[in-house]
């Protein structure tokens, strides 16, 4: 019998920095980078065999939550390629561009809103501190905390002058701001910076065999847009009735200038979009539902509330009337994991506009036809891997002083449920074990291994986020009992082989994570 029963955990020693899920994931068979053997692709990775089961977990929570649980939402999977005019109507090939800029020293390319963004937090968390220090409470007004600290006061007023310049897209006044506020290059340290430039993001192709026959067309950038143009398809055939939505999950690619975030911010990724089409006048209510909604499927994998936070977009795009981002403290701070936006007609009107063709709504209660407003809400697929690897490895101190690395994945998203261990290979304890695993394996993915000691497999399953671990040994021969081993605690119990299923079952169940997630 295995005797690390009787050594206990310790409360978390260090949260997981950035580098260490990057080496994590690399080393236990979570995610590579792209084309490794030709040095990588810049900002593109592959998952590996537990990451793609991670992944495909996530997704699972997320159509379920949406599909499943909503009789009015139903799915769709529209392709990648569009009709170009497409990206006409929806505004992105004239407006979906970053603002880069270069310094000339270190020749690093940075994007120019990104560079004054991060100097106002910088500039406001420094106030911060200086408020605290004072006893100035940092809930009061921006104006009472501006007039008592100096940088709070240069915080406020770059935010000011950089909300202008977005919203007259001033980019020569994003070059003056960045060189009235002295912001330097973190390589080169240096104010050497060129012009800044608009960038478009969309990745361009072509279809067809001849060249001057071909159709430019772009990889989507978004898989909303597929949904909008699909609106009247699936309205009519799902017999959808204003309010309803559409649910899409597929991959988006983004040309990023600055990927150098890991999973963040990728060139190509995944979306998990849904489209909320209700009457027009109605969209602010359901954008507060919507916004409830989501952030209970959040805090339903069981993080704290401290490390979720709404942030309100200040600066509004031309076509939205509500923009709040759900944001998750990563290792590289609190950033953006999910959008949700008051999108009003824009897009169907302008699918309309631009292909002739009526996309309304005919509201039978109204006895009127109308566009319909909609509510988005878009969570990247990757970043929600990186947010739940973020907040699931640990490195733990055990009592008798050994370490262990160990991935507390909710039991429903583990990519491996529960592995099954002989003890050792001989004495006939591999077929018992080989025979529990064909039972066992259509309750879920469970794992066989024989191979090291078992102290060995223990903390490799514990790196791989396995919640159970069974161990054959040779009391199992004699009166077909196991140890199960519970991940988190590390407790090990004696059961029936019999009792396997039940036990493991509500633990791993889906079912039981999306009952919290709409209570
Ligand atoms: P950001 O400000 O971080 O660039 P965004 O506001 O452009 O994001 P949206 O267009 O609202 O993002 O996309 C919706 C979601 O898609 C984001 O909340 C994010 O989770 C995900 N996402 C966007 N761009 C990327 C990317 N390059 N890599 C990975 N995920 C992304």
């Amino acid at each position: 019998m295995p005797n690390e029963d009787i050594v206990l955990y310790l409360p978390i020693m260090a949260e997981a920095d950035l580098q260490k899920i990057v080496s994590h994931c690399k080393e236990y068979g979570f995610i590579f980078p792209s084309s490794e053997i030709y040095d990588n692709l810049g900002a593109v990775y592959d998952y590996g065999p537990f990451g793609v089961e991670l992944k495909n977990h996530i997704k699972e929570y997320w159509w379920k939550s949406m599909v499943q649980l909503h009789e009015n939402i139903v799915g769709l999977d529209s392709a990648i390629f569009m009709h170009p005019t497409t990206w006409k109507a929806s505004g992105h090939v004239d407006s979906f561009s970053d603002p880069l800029i270069d310094n000339k020293d270190s020749k690093k390319r940075y994007r120019a809103d990104v560079l004054l963004e991060e100097k106002i937090d910088k500039l406001k968390e420094k106030g911060e501190k200086e408020l605290t220090k004072k006893g100035i409470d940092l809930s009061s007004p921006e104006e009472d905390k501006a007039k008592a600290s100096r940088d709070y006061a240069k915080g406020v007023a770059l935010e000011q002058e950089y909300g202008k310049a977005a919203e007259a897209a001033d980019f020569k006044r994003y070059k003056e701001l960045i060189e009235e506020y002295e912001i330097a290059c973190e390589v080169s340290g240096s104010r050497n910076w060129t012009d800044v430039r608009q960038f478009n993001l969309m990745f361009a192709t072509k279809m067809g065999a001849l060249d001057e026959a071909a159709t430019d067309l772009y990889l989507r950038p978004e898989t909303a847009q597929g949904i909008f143009v699909n609106f009247l398809n699936v309205q009519k055939t799902a017999r959808m009735k204003v309010p309803f939505g559409i649910a899409q999950i597929g991959k988006a690619f983004r040309n990023e200038i600055v990927a150098r975030q890991f999973i963040f911010r990728m060139r190509e990724f995944e979306q998990m979009e849904m489209q909320f089409f209700v009457r027009p006048g109605t969209e602010l209510e359901w954008f507060k539902t919507w916004k409830e909604t989501r952030m209970n499927w959040h805090l339903a994998l069981g993080t704290p509330q401290e490390n979720l936070r709404f942030h309100v977009h200040e600066k509004l795009a031309h076509y939205a009337n509500a923009a709040e981002d759900i944001q998750f403290k990563f290792p590289i701070g609190f950033k953006e994991l999910e959008g949700i936006h008051s999108r009003t007609d824009f897009d169907l009107t302008e699918h309309q506009k631009f292909s002739g063709k009526k996309l309304q709504y005919f509201d039978s209660e109204l006895n009127q036809n109308y566009v319909p407003y909609v509510i988005e809400t878009s969570i990247g697929l990757d970043r929600m891997f990186l947010r739940v690897l973020s907040e699931c490895l640990k490195d733990e101190t055990l009592e008798n002083g050994e370490t262990r690395t160990v991935l507390k994945l909710p039991p429903a998203l583990a990519p491996i449920k529960v592995a099954v261990l002989p003890l050792v290979k001989k004495d006939g304890l591999a077929e018992k074990a080989r025979e529990i695993f064909d039972t066992l394996k259509f309750t879920g993915r469970f794992f066989y291994e024989e191979k090291d000691t078992i102290g060995k497999r223990y903390r490799r399953m514990d790196a791989i986020g396995t919640p159970y671990c069974i161990t054959v040994d040779h009391q199992t021969l004699e009166d077909n009992t196991v140890t199960i081993r519970e991940r988190d605690s590390m407790s090990q119990e004696r059961i029936a082989i019999a009792d396997i299923e039940k036990t493991v079952g509500v633990k791993i169940d889906m079912n039981n994570l999306l009952r919290k997630a709409i209570a």
